[in-house]
């Protein structure tokens, strides 16, 4: 009780959040929601607002940028984000007084910080229920991105949005080999269930296309690897493919050196030396990477991702060498 008295904002809210169902590894919370729109200022982040049902995610994804939304929780532990898992309290209601603050050619991006079709949506139904209530909404962008098969259930649904805004879906897919899937991300759903998601989507007439991001290096960022994934996405019927160089915030960096340092202890110097002077990767290997990708896309006939020929330059930084 004493913790929940000096607990304010979102931290308190989720201390007094209701335990709703407990699997063997992840619980299931409440989270009081004053917004579910979030308007995003930042220049890095291609969205006017984004949308995100849950907070933490249960994939577990070893490179997870998003761990450290969970600090805002006052969960320090940086495996809580995939243990922990909070479904917004939804009020239909009050969705739409915030709709009306959305204009004409602004860009909703759904699942920003957390998969929207991760487990804990079969039971509570919350991108659904965004995704219905955005049927009021016309002629903005809405991009959703996932790694869930999931997305596919919704079909139907997506596709009626897209007759009045612009709508993109994108599956992730970092690799197509699945014992590398189960070590990287080892509670998502398997490469090729996500892939028979893109066809399903594409046979439904939604665009979708699938993001390699993050790039590991000297794990995923193989020729070979990026174009397999490319041609499976292309097979599949996506219209893009893009894929971007992981960048590490510290965060993520005490899940990830110690992922690396058992199961892949020979690259961990080279890791912890690239990612010392900050998040992102500069120099020669993220330009080596876009040229790869480029080539990629070429050979394969599947075009560039429109976030990234949006995107903006990364800040300027140090010089790192190393992959
Ligand atoms: S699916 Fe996305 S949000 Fe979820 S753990 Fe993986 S990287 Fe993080």
């Amino acid at each position: 009780m004493q913790q929940l008295v000096q607990l304010i904002g979102i931290a308190r809210l989720a201390a007094e959040g209701t335990l709703l169902s407990e699997k063997r590894r992840v619980e299931y919370r409440t989270l009081p929601t004053r917004k579910w729109l979030n308007r995003c200022h930042s220049r890095r982040v291609p969205f006017d607002w984004s949308i995100n049902p849950y907070r933490g995610c249960e994939y577990g994804c070893k490179y997870c940028y998003a761990r450290f939304t969970h600090e805002f929780l006052e969960r320090r532990d940086p495996e809580s984000f995939e243990r922990e898992i909070y479904a917004k309290e939804w009020d239909a209601l009050a969705f739409q007084q915030e709709l009306k603050a959305v204009k004409p050619e602004h860009v909703i991006g759904i699942g920003t910080a957390t998969d929207p079709y991760q487990p804990a949506e079969r039971k509570f139904l919350l991108t659904r229920q965004v995704l219905e209530a955005l049927r009021n909404v016309q002629g903005v962008s809405i991009f959703l991105t996932t790694k869930s098969n999931l997305v596919s259930r919704d079909a139907a649904l997506l596709c009626t949005l897209s007759r009045r805004n612009e709508l993109r879906v994108t599956v992730t897919v970092t690799t197509m080999n699945r014992e590398l899937a189960r070590v990287t991300e080892p509670f998502a759903p398997r490469p090729d269930l996500r892939i028979k998601a893109v066809a399903e989507l594409a046979a439904a007439g939604v665009s979708v296309g699938v993001i390699a991001s993050p790039v590991l290096p000297l794990l995923t960022d193989s020729e070979e690897n990026l174009e397999s994934i490319a041609r499976a996405a292309k097979d599949a019927g996506a219209d893009q493919f893009g894929a971007n160089a992981l960048f590490l915030q510290p965060s993520a960096q005490r899940v990830f050196f110690p992922f690396l340092a058992e199961n892949f202890p020979q690259y961990l110097k080279r890791y912890q030396a690239s990612f010392a002077a900050g998040a992102y990767l500069r120099g020669p290997y993220p330009e080596r990477l876009r040229t790869l990708v480029n080539d990629i896309r070429q050979r394969v006939g599947i075009p560039l991702r429109d976030m990234e020929r949006n995107a903006l330059p990364k800040p300027p930084g140090a010089q790192l060498l190393l992959f």
